[in-house]
């Protein structure tokens, strides 16, 4: 256990009860010090009337890449690699197009460049850049993504391209996230077959020339042994057809598909994915329009609406909120955003506080004290919450464990992200035989 969860845990029960919500944040004082950094918001559009309204709102804020696209003998490679398609969910507007997979809603004139990075408009259509050309992959343990009621134990296939819808301070994946697919491939030189016997052996110039086909997915999971492939690390709507098409291939090899995301997406593509989804993680960076704007130039609503759609669409999901020292660790809005957790999606769907590191933009801030993350795992727990756990934080194993609601006995104990015991049996608790919400079993 580090000092500063011993100091917590330890504390006498009147001390912690005694300090207001707002004192358990950095003081002022400290704010100042470490500093704040505002960042450019991203605007959306509704309807025909207000796209040119709306685009300069975009402008203002910078969040395409004018006459970016890739041209010449660069786009004539990307295309003989077979890393173009034409997206989908999509407006053409006479030459101009725009993009309807997020609430970015991304308005580009011929050769512009959309705010994820990842599409172009070439001659009045909308083309992604990132298809079949995934920079980073790796197996990984499931409880990693986090999701801890979800085939526990087993091994996920991970997969991403560049790009995010986002532009997040605390990015802690900036390195693809806020690339461009060029920035992360290479078409020149020989093509790379794929073949799942080599896989270990890849230099980064090996990945660079990759080529991976869906049913290339499909089959390195399977050769993995993983019973799941997970779009993550970067933002996987900004591959929203790469991710699609593999979770069509995946689905039809009895493969589960994972979405780890913002959850910024528009409720059409939303359904579409939903067809082939089992389950996702979504961050809920905090519970305020401004500090979404501030933060992580989003909006809060869109992400709700997403947790509402999950829901109602039946797709198993946990949620994670990253606790950044001055931006979202004010304990009175973790309680809106558990009261909102409680009254629109209810008690059952697990909430995972995460601890920030320093890094990307934010390098000048602290990590976030356990303690604070302790009282928030509390606030959430006594709003009724049935599953909190703690992340990125070592000596707490209440945080990593999961107890049932009903005789409060431990059904899943987990040391980092490994299973150590499952007391589980048919999903339900083997003490007192509650179902314990989840996905315990293919
Ligand atoms: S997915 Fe990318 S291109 Fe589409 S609206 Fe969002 S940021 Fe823009």
């Amino acid at each position: 256990m580090d000092q500063e969860t011993k100091d917590s845990v330890n504390a006498p029960r009147a001390d912690r009860d005694s300090a207001s919500l707002s004192d358990k944040r950095l003081t002022r004082r400290q704010a100042i010090k470490y500093g704040a950094i505002g960042a450019a918001a991203v605007a959306g559009v509704g309807s025909m009337a207000y796209y040119v309204l709306r685009s300069a709102q975009r402008e203002r804020t910078a969040s395409i890449f004018k006459n970016d696209a890739p041209r010449g003998e660069l786009w004539k490679l990307w295309k003989r690699r077979g890393w173009v398609k034409e997206a989908s969910h999509y407006l053409q507007l006479g030459r101009n197009v725009q993009c309807h997979v997020c609430p970015n809603e991304c308005l580009l004139e011929p050769e512009d460049r959309s705010c994820c990075r990842n599409k172009v408009n070439k001659d009045g259509k909308l083309y992604t850049l990132a298809y079949a050309n995934p920079c980073s992959f790796h197996v990984d343990p499931i409880e990693k993504k986090p999701l801890f009621h979800f085939l526990p134990g087993t091994g996920v296939f991970s997969i991403a391209t560049s790009g995010c819808s986002f532009r997040c301070l605390n990015c802690q994946n900036w390195e693809i996230s806020q690339k461009k697919p060029e920035e992360t491939k290479d078409p020149h030189g020989d093509e790379l077959k794929f073949d799942p016997k080599r896989m270990d052996s890849l230099t980064m110039q090996d990945v660079a020339r990759l080529s991976m086909f869906p049913e290339d997915v499909a089959e390195l999971a399977q050769f993995s042994r993983s019973q799941s492939i997970a779009y993550t690390y970067s933002e996987p709507t900004s591959f929203y057809e790469y991710m699609l098409d593999c979770s069509k291939l995946a689905r039809s090899r009895n493969i589960k598909n994972v979405w780890v995301t913002n959850g910024y997406i528009q409720r059409e593509a939303l359904d579409e994915l939903c067809n082939y989804l089992d389950a996702a993680n979504v961050d809920l960076k905090s519970f305020s329009e401004d500090i979404y704007q501030t933060l992580n130039a989003g909006k809060l609503k869109p992400i709700l609406d997403t947790l509402k759609t999950l829901k109602e669409r039946g797709v198993w999901f946990e949620v994670t909120n990253l606790v950044v020292p001055t931006y979202t660790d004010k304990l009175g809005m973790i309680q809106r955003m558990c009261d909102w957790l409680i009254e629109n999606i209810g008690p059952d769907y697990p909430l995972h506080f995460s601890r920030f590191h320093p890094q990307h933009k934010l390098e000048h801030l602290p990590m976030t004290p356990a303690g604070i993350l302790t009282d928030a795992r509390s606030i959430a727990l006594e709003t009724g919450l049935h599953y909190v756990y703690i992340g990125n934080v070592r000596g707490v194993p209440e945080g990593e464990t999961t107890f049932c609601p009903n005789c409060r006995k431990p059904v899943v104990e987990r040391t980092i992200f490994f299973v150590r015991s499952l007391n589980l049996e048919g999903g339900k608790c083997k003490s007192c035989g509650t179902k314990i919400a989840g996905v315990w079993s293919i």
